[in-house]
């Protein structure tokens, strides 16, 4: 079935039209001087949107996944101890990861809600003198909870501890939709994917490495070959891939970076925090709690959204699917069943978001909630109506 609704989910978002059909190519000779235009861009652009200047991009044929699994094996040896907070599923899955090659992750269990624990960081940082620790792992957004960590402050954290570290972000849900500073947070290696804030199917890691992580990639020693940032960094250096690329995808990316800097960065996060604001306040009028645990941790692209004792919350979104044919995002892991999830990254206005909290109050009522059709929608409307813009550019 082919539908024209929004989706709701926290990833894949919604893809512009425009970015479709520059997905969408005939074949290319990836080893002609016509990939490099669009490669070169391409990495540019996402330096951009990175806010890093010294860092160097790399684009794999795999998800945010993929991501993470180019991040660890670049930069660490078969044992290498590493810091990581488990506080939602993808904070988990991550340590997962780390365990199944073979590292050694000190956890800090966190509430899933809360962020990472920053001073418990900085205190166990502090104290390993012997710096065992090699490699800080942060889940700038967590995906499962909705909630945003401080990645600066671990940055602090780490040089208050006057600790080598290298700091690796997960900003897959994150960057290109909320403030990513690669340079200015010290970010060793920053993890991405295709299919959420820029806006891409699915098909791409999207990593930048700092030039302390490129280091360690000369002298690491956890097996990898496709992921190999030293293959593909000689590749990049003479045009090309050390395999095939995707290059419809590529060219995806090259134009998703020139949206988002014809937009401008900093309107693209003031129109996710506009249209996160906006669902918060449909979310207050419901009378329903947020996962995150407080407003510091709130995140601009995704809503986790706690339902009441006793209900399942997974309901919802097997309804909305089933009656209206739009998709919201289950819970996962330990909130699965206690929240239900409104994804608001990628490519949304204020109106899209409107017919989203307008489909999840048809589903609740349908449900049985005690909630009033329209309360939400109102909340919405009235923010929206003080907040826009009073122009939209449009991109030429
Ligand atoms: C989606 C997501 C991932 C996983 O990415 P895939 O592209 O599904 O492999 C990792 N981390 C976060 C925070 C995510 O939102």
């Amino acid at each position: 079935m082919y539908s024209q609704n929004p989706v709701f989910i926290p990833g894949p978002t919604n893809m512009p039209e425009i970015l479709r059909r520059a997905a969408d190519m005939p074949t290319v000779d990836h080893r002609s001087s016509v990939f490099g235009q669009i490669l070169r861009p391409a990495l540019a652009g996402v330096k951009k949107v990175m806010k890093t200047e010294s860092g160097e991009v790399f684009v794999f044929p795999s998800t945010g996944t993929g991501g993470w699994e180019t991040a660890i094996t670049n930069t660490l040896d078969p044992g290498s101890l590493v810091l990581a907070a488990r506080h939602g599923m993808f904070s988990h899955r991550w340590i997962d990861l780390c365990r199944r090659h073979g590292l050694e992750v000190e956890t800090v269990e966190g509430i899933w809600g809360a962020g990472v624990p920053v001073d418990r960081y900085e205190a166990i940082l502090t104290a390993d003198t012997a710096h065992r620790i090699k490699a800080v792992l942060v889940t700038h957004n967590e995906t499962a909870t909705g909630v945003r960590s401080d990645v600066a402050a671990v940055r602090r954290a780490l040089d208050a501890a006057r600790h080598p570290a290298m700091l690796l972000v997960d900003g897959v849900s994150s960057i290109a939709s909320m403030d990513f500073r690669m340079d200015d947070w010290g970010v060793d290696v920053a993890v991405c994917g295709s299919q959420k804030g820029f806006m891409l199917p699915p098909g791409l890691a999207i990593v930048a490495f700092s030039p302390k992580a490129m280091a360690a990639a000369m002298r690491a020693t956890l097996p990898r070959a496709f992921f190999d940032v030293r293959d593909m960094a000689k590749g990049y250096a003479a045009g090309g891939y050390p395999y095939t690329p995707p290059v419809g995808l590529l060219n995806g990316l090259k134009l998703a970076t020139e949206l988002l800097l014809s937009e401008g960065l900093e309107t693209v996060f003031a129109r996710h925090h506009r249209i996160a604001a906006g669902i918060r306040a449909a979310v207050a009028e419901w009378g329903l709690e947020l996962c995150a645990v407080s407003e510091d941790l709130y995140s601009d692209t995704v809503s986790a959204i706690r339902t009441p004792e006793g209900f399942n919350a997974t309901d919802i979104v097997t309804h909305a699917a089933r009656k209206y044919d739009v998709a919201f995002g289950v819970g996962l892991g330990e909130v699965a069943g206690k929240v239900f999830r409104i994804g608001h990254l990628g490519s949304l206005t204020d109106v899209m978001a409107l017919s989203g909290i307008a489909t999840a109050e048809m589903a609740m009522v349908d449900l049985g909630l005690d909630i009033k059709l329209g309360a939400g929608v109102a909340a919405a409307q009235d923010h929206y109506r003080a907040a826009s813009p009073a122009e939209i550019r449009v991109a030429a």
